[in-house]
């Protein structure tokens, strides 16, 4: 490990400067710009380390795909990364200009440095690394890098299913997302699920006078707050009927995560609310990774303007997220919902769906959990936390529901990476200990 471990520090310069070629060419899925060329460059330079890289269609932008075998692996690890980016709209608010990557404070700035083009290019290097400081690598590695992450990774799931030889593999690994407030490496096992709904009430063909015709016209505005006012109750329980029934509750060791985690109610102040009572964590972390959840993102109806006017609205709808923890399945609970407004007589609600991912979560005491600690302290010289979820949602179970293999997370980047938003950086630092982290990792996936 030692010569591999100077390589990558023989070579940073040089990384760092392939890394800038990559962030300088968008890909802005969304849009799409540059994305097809952002595919081409990064092919490029997979096999320009000797990595055996192909473009492959999907039915939206193509993944680029890699491998390389290792004579005799027993193994194979499966590494996914997404090379595209978000807008990086609005421009007036950047320092520097998004797609001029640029070296200052420790830190590369520019769209996609640290989402995810720094954190994925932290796996080639590794690869890099591994393969001219020891010859082969220690395990099949295969890298399924991703065009349409930022927009929800539509035709991820179809192209998983119709390439399963292809990504067989024993693990998943990948590096995507912010490391914890206080910059700690996190090891992620899962996330949570998430179903989209959206409800809505029709009236009259038209909005029609309050006064003259509000007694004798249909009222979609009360309607839908009625039908809202039945899916949960005011200390905020799900009332749907078998909606918890799947949940599982954290098991002792998930607990002692937990109980581990950092807290810091930091994310709770800026926000114009009264002070945080000093929070439990265990009780927070439990609430955000092992307890679902519904909630109305949006509202609408009748006249929002200036002033007032007197009318019924004839439309009214609201639009539900609702959040999963394992075992629901958003198949189901879509079910579960429908039935629950037909039963509480509300037969003239149109109910659609709005996609879902399952939740998904690696068992805690999982073999690859163990490795990837690991490796973390080797590449990052720092104890990582394991976190058994995310309060967020990704398409995680495409790997452990549909291809059937445990994933674990390790974020690269900085806990403030700005994300999705102006100003985005990787440390420089938490670059080089990611490739020195995943060269590690390598090893220990091999010796499991
Ligand atoms: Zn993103």
């Amino acid at each position: 490990m030692q010569d591999i471990f100077r390589y990558v520090d023989r070579h940073r310069d040089r990384f760092m400067t392939e890394l800038c070629a990559l962030v300088r060419q968008p890909s802005i899925s969304a849009q799409n710009v540059g994305v097809a060329e952002c595919a081409a460059l990064l092919a490029s330079q997979l096999e320009a380390i000797g990595v055996t890289a192909r473009i492959l269609p999907t039915a939206g932008h193509p993944v680029v795909f890699g491998e390389v075998r290792a004579p005799g692996a027993a193994r194979t690890l499966l590494i996914y990364g997404h090379y595209d980016v978000q807008p990086p709209e609005p421009l007036e608010l950047w320092k520097t200009p998004p797609f001029e990557p640029t070296l200052k404070d420790g830190r590369l700035w520019g769209r996609g440095t640290g989402d995810n083009k720094g954190q994925l290019f932290a796996h080639v290097k590794a690869v890099e690394s591994v393969l001219r400081a020891a010859g082969t690598l220690p395990v099949n590695v295969k890298f399924l890098f991703e065009g349409e992450e930022e927009v929800s990774s539509h035709c991820l799931r179809g192209f998983i299913e119709a390439n399963r030889p292809l990504l067989a593999a024993d693990y998943a690994f990948c590096s995507d997302g912010p490391m914890l407030p206080n910059d700690q490496p996190t090891i992620l096992f899962g996330v949570r699920g998430i179903l989209g709904v959206e409800v809505s009430f029709q009236g009259a063909n038209r909005d029609v006078h309050s006064g003259n015709l509000g007694p004798f016209v249909p009222a979609p505005a009360w309607r839908l707050v009625h039908f809202l006012s039945t899916l949960r109750d005011a200390e905020g329980r799900i009332r749907i009927q078998g909606f918890a029934d799947a949940v599982v509750p954290p098991s002792a060791q998930e607990r002692e995560a937990l109980r581990r985690m950092p807290f810091d109610p930091v994310a709770l102040t800026g926000l114009g609310l009264p002070p945080a009572a000093p929070g439990d964590g265990p009780a927070y972390f439990e609430r955000l990774m092992f307890e679902p959840a519904l909630n109305i993102n949006g509202l609408t109806s009748g006249y929002q303007g200036r002033g007032s006017k007197t009318i019924v609205p004839h439309r009214a709808s609201a639009k539900i997220d609702m959040r999963l923890v394992v075992n629901q399945d958003p198949d189901d609970i879509f079910e579960k919902f429908v039935a629950h407004a037909k039963a509480h007589g509300f037969n003239d609600a149109r109910i659609e769906r709005r996609g879902g991912f399952y939740p998904s979560r690696t068992p805690l005491d999982h073999p690859l959990g163990a490795a990837a600690a690991r490796a973390v302290r080797r590449g990052f010289g720092k104890e990582p936390v394991l976190q058994p979820c995310m309060g967020g949602s990704d398409p995680d179970y495409y790997f452990t529901r549909v291809l059937g293999i445990p994933r674990v997370n390790v974020p690269y980047a900085p806990h403030d990476e700005n994300n999705h938003a102006p100003n985005e950086s990787i440390t420089v630092e938490g670059f080089y200990a990611g490739i020195k982290t995943t060269a590690a990792l390598l090893y220990e996936v091999a010796a499991l």
